[in-house]
């Protein structure tokens, strides 16, 4: 049987079923993994690295599933290791059991680092020489394609570039169809990379593949420079899910390739079904996609509201790398963003008329970015939103200001935690008090303030807190981590939301106290002839 790669064209190989088990949270039912070679064969991937045929029932299994269920395109590959050492190829337990898998090809692991080969294997050089050739030879005459994975290439052969060298002509001559270079520990960069294929006599060699890992993000860069430097054959795994950061990753690799890149592969009519096939496989994988991975990520052609969108509206090409649907992806405007005066005077709208032009639009715009880089989100909290856009028309009554507020928590052996809180206000030139006990400080803190309200405004009684929600954000310009708390309060016949933020849970939490009272009063209490209060979610169920 001779290799796949009869043409010019760059050779697709794919571990997810084997190396991207070895990624923390991944694994596969048998079912999955059948699922997952099918999807891979329709997307027209060369070949589909099932798994090791030794290694348990489920992965023998797979290979007798697979190799019944007919792919149209790719090639099923077993892997394992060269012979033990001191053995004969013949007698070894572990190449049978690769044929019996009586996959068209045989994928056998050879190690190329001296150390590795010394104190791992616990043989010589010349012994591990002679294991790759037997191994692949053995598995040449029983009509097999033969491929061979050299462990810890780049290392090896930094530390000794004749004996890799040697390993590589030994292989060739015992008729490896590809010799893959692997990059095991994930450290190489894409320099070497193209030194090191650079360096090697591939006229004299069988045809050189790659296997990179991502553990200095440069798994996809030295792929790519694998293939620029000679490699005919790549590997990774699609969402590149493998050991410890992952394998370098195919979804990115194949349209880089076949897009950017103009090299051919047979993948190459399929781009247009890589979001789908990298979100099945996440499916598959019961992992959350990365909102944030090149090409198929949520985020990928995502843009927010604003300058942005208006120049993506006249010219895409400006602000898009590629269209999102060459790749099956599509293009989000987050409409809800804020940023942009046009969102800004269609939020005025029922204020009065205001255009670009307006000083209030100019000066809210401004307001709003500030705050949105500090970490506030106003898509879920429009009545902080509301009060933010009154203070700046003059349309906001205070009805007090904070002078201190004290917490205290404690905790007895037996005892559950209790929190002891006062506060002191200013209402209408006067100091006022309160003071409560609760579980928490939140809950404590927001009893204290009604209890310092209640008198002067018995409308503190119709509403109250019916959720609460804390969020840890690293906003753009805050160099420690902030909490965004969401308050939702009702006074029962409407709820409304409101958002605090600081590097303090309990002061994001009271400013989202202070804006969902605050809000009430300015909107419903203070005056008839206030704006139409914002239409607020009626009150269906709560978020108790
Ligand atoms: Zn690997």
């Amino acid at each position: 049987m001779t290799t796949q790669n009869t043409s010019d064209r760059i050779i697709l190989y794919d571990t997810t079923l084997r190396d991207g088990m070895q990624g923390i949270e991944i694994s596969y039912s048998l079912q999955d993994k059948l699922d997952i070679a099918k999807a891979l064969d329709d997307f027209g991937i060369d070949y589909i690295e099932g798994g090791f045929p030794l290694a348990n029932e489920k992965e023998a299994e797979f290979f007798r599933l697979a190799g019944k269920a007919g792919l149209s395109h790719s090639r099923l590959v077993a892997f394992g290791s060269t012979r033990r050492p001191g053995g004969t190829a013949k007698e070894d337990a572990h190449l049978q059991a690769l044929l019996e898998a009586e996959t068209p090809t045989v994928m056998i692991v050879a190690k190329t680092w001296l150390a590795h080969v010394n104190k791992v294997l616990g043989t010589d050089p010349e012994e591990n020489l002679h294991m790759a050739a037997d191994s692949i030879s053995h598995i040449k005459e029983r009509g097999r394609e033969v491929f061979l994975d050299l462990e810890h290439f780049f290392d090896g052969y930094k530390d000794d570039p004749d004996y890799a060298l040697r390993l590589l002509e030994t292989a060739t001559q015992a008729g490896a169809d590809c010799l893959v270079l692997c990059d095991t520990n994930g450290g190489t960069l894409p320099a070497e990379v193209r030194d090191i294929y650079a360096a090697l006599p591939q006229d004299r060699l069988a045809p050189l593949g790659g296997h990179f890992h991502n553990d200095i993000g440069t798994a996809v860069a030295n792929s790519l420079q694998a293939v620029e430097s000679g490699a005919m054959h790549v590997q990774g795994t699609i969402n590149g899910w493998g050991e410890r950061t992952g394998n370098a990753d195919l979804c990115v690799i194949m349209p880089n390739l076949t897009l950017k890149m103009e090299e051919k592969t047979s993948a190459g009519d399929s781009m247009k079904k890589l979001a789908s096939l990298s979100r099945f496989v996440a499916e598959k994988a019961n992992l959350i996609p990365d909102k944030r991975q090149p090409y198929v990520g949520e985020a990928a052609f995502s843009h927010k509201a604003g300058q942005h969108v208006d120049v993506l509206n006249k010219s895409a090409h400006l602000m898009e790398h590629m269209p999102a649907e060459t790749v099956g992806n599509t293009r989000r405007i987050m409409l809800s963003e804020l940023a942009g005066k046009s969102t800004v005077i269609k939020k005025l709208q029922r204020y009065g008329e205001y255009d670009k032009q307006s000083k209030e639009v100019q000066e809210l715009t401004t307001k709003l970015k500030e705050k949105e880089a500090l970490g506030y989100q106003y898509e879920a909290a429009e009545a902080s939103f509301e009060l933010v856009i009154q203070k700046t028309l003059g349309l906001y009554t205070p009805i007090f200001t904070l002078n201190n507020y004290h917490l205290e928590s404690f905790k007895t052996y037996q005892a559950p935690s209790k929190t002891v809180g006062r506060i002191f206000l200013k209402h209408d030139h006067k100091e006022v008090m309160g003071a409560a006990c609760g579980i928490g400080p939140v809950e404590t803190l927001d009893k204290a303030l009604r209890d310092a309200l209640k008198p002067f405004f018995p409308f503190i009684n119709r509403i109250k807190l019916i959720d609460y929600k804390v969020r840890v954000i690293n906003p753009i310009e805050a160099a420690a981590s902030r909490v965004r708390v969401f308050i939702t309060t009702t006074d029962q016949t409407r709820n409304w939301d409101t958002v605090g933020v600081s590097e303090n849970i309990v002061e994001a939490s009271w400013e989202a106290l202070v804006d969902s009272i605050e809000y009430y009063y300015n909107n419903y209490v203070k005056d008839e002839n206030s704006p139409a209060p914002f239409e607020v979610d009626a009150l269906e169920g709560t978020h108790l």
